[in-house]
């Protein structure tokens, strides 16, 4: 079996919710869940030994999405900006999360590559604090410092909206991901001081502008967590093989994303999408940055996954597709966690 770091997932959402209804997020992880993708048991048997996990602040409203037209395509605008309040808070309730589990020993939440590479050693669930989205961060950067006290090791400026930091691309099929400007002045500061404290700048959900942006201003790789080929899949969330690239030529990352819509060439929101999209997506992801730049971003508990994967028990499935498709086992290694560690290793100024 491939052990499997998994650079990004939703679980601390879930977990919110599930407080948020009563639930207990400690009982949720270590019982097991029905209707999620990610619990302990569910980590053993699909492998998953840790990954990136998002404080993402939510819609303040459910937004409506306009349905696909008869062709399948569809546009929707940006959700709306969100206050620095209640995001602050519902943040801090997610950190909260992170380190009650922490604290209980439910998983590690780690801050070097060597926390994760002891706790998957022993079999516990490697947690790294992700912010998507930074809303709750205001122009001074003060709650990035204290974040960063709490566990937080990576970030992504934006979501799919527009904040003070910059522009998110929106949900669109079949549209590039050259949707508005780039980062702001406060963005620059941002991304300045995520390089000086050792922060991961994650790139998925911003705009092409952006990209770049953060690509001519950051010491580190750049690197998109949960993004796939826009060549294969025409969203706006995926990249195009310029930004392959230069993600190859800079050494940066891409995690396959999982979410069906992002993987399917007609676009659509269906479960029964073949493991062969996966494997299309990791080969075309391969043959532009190369086999040192690609890895896992499953999404799990955001998004739509294919149902033979199902949730993180079903990880080995796109394991034996790949290898049915072709890759060895130390090349399995790189894209199941290797190349993972590497990159946060750089960006946490580990050499
Ligand atoms: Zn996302």
């Amino acid at each position: 079996m491939q052990a499997i770091f998994d650079g990004h997932n939703d679980v601390l959402l879930r977990l919110w919710r599930n407080v948020q209804a009563g639930g207990d997020p400690i009982a949720e992880m270590v019982n097991g869940t029905t209707s999620g993708h990610i619990d302990l048991p569910r980590a053993k048997a699909g492998g998953l030994a840790g990954g990136l996990c998002a404080i993402y602040i939510p819609n303040s409203k459910p937004l409506t999405l306009n349905p696909p037209n008869t062709r399948g395509q569809y546009a929707n605008p940006l959700s709306p900006p969100l206050e620095r309040q209640p995001s602050l808070d519902i943040a801090v309730a997610k950190a909260a999360i992170a380190l009650k589990l922490d604290r209980a020993g439910v998983w590690k939440l780690c801050r070097t590559t060597a926390d994760i590479r002891e706790a998957m050693d022993k079999g516990v669930f490697a947690a790294v604090l992700h912010m998507e989205g930074c809303e709750p961060i205001g122009a001074d950067l003060a709650a990035l410092e204290l974040f960063y006290g709490a566990g937080l090791r990576s970030l992504g400026p934006v979501w799919s909206r527009n904040n003070i930091f910059g522009h998110g691309v929106p949900f669109a099929y079949p549209s590039g991901p050259d949707t508005g400007p780039g980062l702001t002045e406060a963005g620059k500061a941002l991304v300045k001081e995520c390089n000086r404290l050792g922060i991961l700048i994650d790139l998925s959900h911003i705009t092409e502008k952006g990209f770049w942006d953060v690509v001519k201003l950051s010491e580190h790789p750049p690197i998109a967590s949960h993004s796939n080929a826009h060549a294969l899949t025409p969203v706006a969330r995926n990249l195009t093989d310029k930004q392959l690239d230069a993600i190859g030529e800079r050494k940066g990352l891409v995690g396959l994303n999982f979410a069906v819509t992002m993987l399917r060439s007609d676009g659509r929101e269906v479960g029964e999408t073949p493991l062969d999209d996966m494997v299309r997506h990791i080969d075309h992801l391969v043959k532009r940055a190369g086999i040192d730049c690609v890895a896992i971003g499953s999404d799990f508990d955001g998004a739509m996954v294919p149902k033979e994967i199902g949730n993180a028990s079903g990880l080995q499935n796109l394991v034996a597709a790949l290898k049915n498709a072709g890759y060895g086992d130390q090349e399995l290694a790189k894209i199941c966690r290797e190349n993972w560690l590497r990159v946060l290793g750089e960006a946490w100024g580990e050499k």
